[in-house]
């Protein structure tokens, strides 16, 4: 336990020194100048060809989406992508430890080429984030995380990396121990991670943007709005799971596109009794009002969360 714990105090101390390189040396390895860039293209051409020509250029919760992308992008997805990951690999050697495997790799990828590596990363990466995501929609408890981002009304680029922190947690665990265990390192995601912020970046971008033919492999704005419409189709719990590709959706029967959907109203029933900062949004599934609670119980206050709230949180 002490290891894991050295590990992840380990990995806090090295982000440090690393965020304040990435912002002090720009390169082409570097995270923060792609991210920043990227933004800045995205939002140019969402300022030069608006697919909604109304909608403000600073859009409602414009720099509250600004704040989600650096605080999920840098200060929690990277550091919660370096603990985990490190503990994750540390724990999954353990564990074949315990067998007596010191080394083991399910599948030897290393021998392939370069970009067939990259490709089986990013497909299978995607697929495991794709289940994820309906896994998010379908469980109600995970449903209230994931309300974060579905409460964007208006959207524009930077709603891509408004989320809860939870959905870090979630997703890199999902994705990292598989991974791992073929054998990818953490280096392998880089380029991986640049072109899916991208396509994320464009998937909510005020843009008119199909790929043409593509759009059957790769998600874009048209598509990715309806996963954000209000009113869903009857029965269903959500439509376009789809983070990078729309493969997916069209395999297995979500993917839904009924018209163009330009001005579809977004978020979900209650919206607009939804918290409106970020420290409300991400501490509400913590506090909100279990429906089971008596309508003459003392209400909770904000902030306040015991620690039998987080526990009956976790234990769903
Ligand atoms: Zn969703
Ligand atoms: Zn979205």
């Amino acid at each position: 336990m002490e290891k894991y714990i050295e590990i992840i105090g380990n990995a806090y101390y090295g982000y440090f020194h690393y965020l304040v390189n990435e912002i002090m040396y720009p390169s082409w390895k570097n995270y923060f100048w792609w991210l920043l860039g990227l933004s800045l293209t995205v939002w140019l051409l969402e300022l030069v060809f608006p697919w909604r020509k109304k909608q403000p250029i600073f859009r409602k919760d414009f720099w509250l989406d600004g704040f989600y992308m650096f605080f999920n992008f840098f200060l929690f997805s990277l550091i919660a992508y370096n603990a985990i990951s490190n503990v994750a690999v540390e724990a999954f050697n353990d564990f074949l430890a315990l067998f007596g495997i010191t080394n083991l790799v399910a599948i030897e990828v290393n021998s392939w080429p370069k970009w067939g590596q990259l490709l089986l990363l990013f497909v299978l990466a995607d697929f495991i984030q794709w289940n994820v995501h309906r896994l998010l929609h379908r469980v109600p408890a995970l449903w209230e995380y994931h309300k974060v981002h579905h409460s964007v009304e208006q959207m524009g680029f930077a709603a891509h990396l408004r989320f809860h922190w939870m959905e870090t947690i979630l997703y890199k665990s999902a994705q990292y121990v598989p991974l791992a265990m073929i054998g990818f390192g953490l280096e392998d995601f880089f380029l991986v991670h640049i072109f899916t912020t991208a396509i994320g970046h464009l998937n909510h971008a005020n843009l008119r943007i199909t790929y043409g033919p593509l759009k059957y492999v790769l998600n874009n704005p048209i598509m990715h709005i309806w996963h954000h419409a209000k009113k869903l189709p009857e029965g269903s719990y959500g439509v376009n799971y789809g983070l990078t590709l729309s493969i997916w959706d069209y395999l297995f029967g979500t993917a839904y596109i009924p018209h163009e959907g330009r001005d579809e109203p977004l978020g979900f029933d209650g919206v607009e009794d939804f918290p409106k900062g970020f420290w409300q949004q991400v501490t509400y599934p913590f506090i909100r009002q279990k429906p089971s609670q008596k309508p003459n119980d003392p209400p909770k206050k904000k902030g306040n969360v015991s620690s039998s709230d987080l526990m009956e949180e976790t234990v769903h």
